[in-house]
């Protein structure tokens, strides 16, 4: 028997495009011996649309041509309530939730399939929702021991209340250079980087655009290192990668568009900081009581300390992606990674672990 895949993919956020480029990527290398694939479309404004199974690669994730005609066919359901199938035979094995961003990454859609039943890949809720908070996630870092940068928070309400108490505290606390950038989102979307008073205002009503919570970071310069995290309650990392960004960071053109940003895998680091680089990565791993998988995200500064930066609960998974290409170097080509995934997340519901 096939196990049947349901993928997951477009999504309500920012990051619905890149969502659409990775999910025609798994369509194109999973194992059509082993598996069927059952795309769910989700639209930009929600709706969801079952297209049709899959036992080849997919030409384009035109999945939006027939999710557009099976729209005007009328013949789509358009809730998540698609997924809760009676029979058993329409029954999925796995989801594989390949969203980004908030109503993806961040728990939400996790919680919808624990309440169904359904085993999926990656996160779960807890770790999904504190992973998608940078506030949250870098509070729960903080109380695990692991260094970062320094950092205050805003939400929208206070700071239109007092917006010259909240720059002022960003000056005294943080300084500049500093980073401003939503709480919850990611592919470096409303982030900026400011080194004076009125960029920081700007900044501020950027971020306060994507977010009604707002992070400001310290900026450091700093090497980026990252590395994959596989696994359950036994994770094992990737070989470290790093990106070196060509502009003045490594903004969402960069990442998805330009296609230029230059990654180093393995990265060019010692022995024993690759030592220590996979002990942080699993703290934070554990921290988060994640399982599946992350990207650990760290800076390297000159003076040779490892601040963690982030994890992404949901990293970029197209071929050419960071995590992926580091599994690949570990020895883990992208079909296995699938696999390995869709594994742990059938291990995940069966062992409860
Ligand atoms: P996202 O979740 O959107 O990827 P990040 O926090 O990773 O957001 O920020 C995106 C990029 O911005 C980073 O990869 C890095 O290049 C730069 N950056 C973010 N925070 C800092 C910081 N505190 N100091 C220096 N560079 C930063
Ligand atoms: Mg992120
Ligand atoms: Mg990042």
């Amino acid at each position: 028997m096939k196990i049947k895949i349901g993928l997951l993919y477009g999504g309500k956020s920012a990051e619905h495009k890149v969502s659409m480029q990775t999910a025609l990527a798994v369509t194109k290398a999973i194992d059509y011996e082993k598996f069927e694939i059952h795309p769910i479309y989700i639209s930009e404004d929600g709706q969801w649309i079952k297209g049709p199974q899959l036992n080849s690669p997919a030409e384009n994730v035109a999945a939006l041509e027939f999710s557009s005609s099976a729209l005007s066919l009328g013949t789509a359901g358009s809730s998540p309530a698609i997924l809760n199938s009676n029979s058993e035979e329409e029954r999925l094995d796995v989801i594989f939730p390949l969203l980004h961003g908030p109503n993806g990454e961040d728990g939400t859609v996790q919680g919808m399939l624990e309440l169904l039943n359904l085993p999926y890949v990656g996160n779960g809720v807890l770790a999904s929702a504190a992973g998608m908070d940078k506030v949250i996630m870098k509070n729960i870092f903080a109380q695990a021991g692991l260094n970062q940068v320094d950092y205050v928070s805003f939400i929208r309400s206070e700071w239109e209340k007092q917006q010259e108490v909240s720059y002022q505290q960003v000056e005294t606390n943080i300084g500049y250079p500093c980073f401003v950038k939503p709480a919850n989102l990611g592919s470096s979307v409303g982030i900026s980087k400011c080194t004076n008073r009125s960029e920081l205002e700007e900044a501020f009503k950027e971020a306060f655009q994507f977010d009604r919570k707002i992070i400001v970071e310290q900026g450091v310069t700093a090497r980026e290192i990252e590395i994959g995290v596989l696994g359950n309650d036994e994770a094992e990392c990737s070989v470290p990668g790093e990106i070196v960004p060509k502009k003045a960071f490594y903004d969402y053109k960069a990442k998805y568009e330009d296609g230029d940003t230059g990654l180093i895998i393995p990265a060019e680091i010692s022995e024993a900081q690759y030592i220590e680089l996979q002990e942080l990565a699993k703290k934070a791993y554990k921290a988060l009581d994640c399982s599946g998988l992350v990207r650990a995200d760290f800076f390297l500064t000159a003076k040779g300390e490892f601040l963690i930066n982030e994890v992404n609960t949901m990293p970029g998974f197209t071929p050419f992606s960071m995590f992926p290409l580091m599994w690949k170097h570990t020895g883990v080509e992208y079909p296995q990674l699938i696999e390995r995934l869709v594994q742990l997340a059938i291990d995940r519901h069966e062992k409860k672990q």
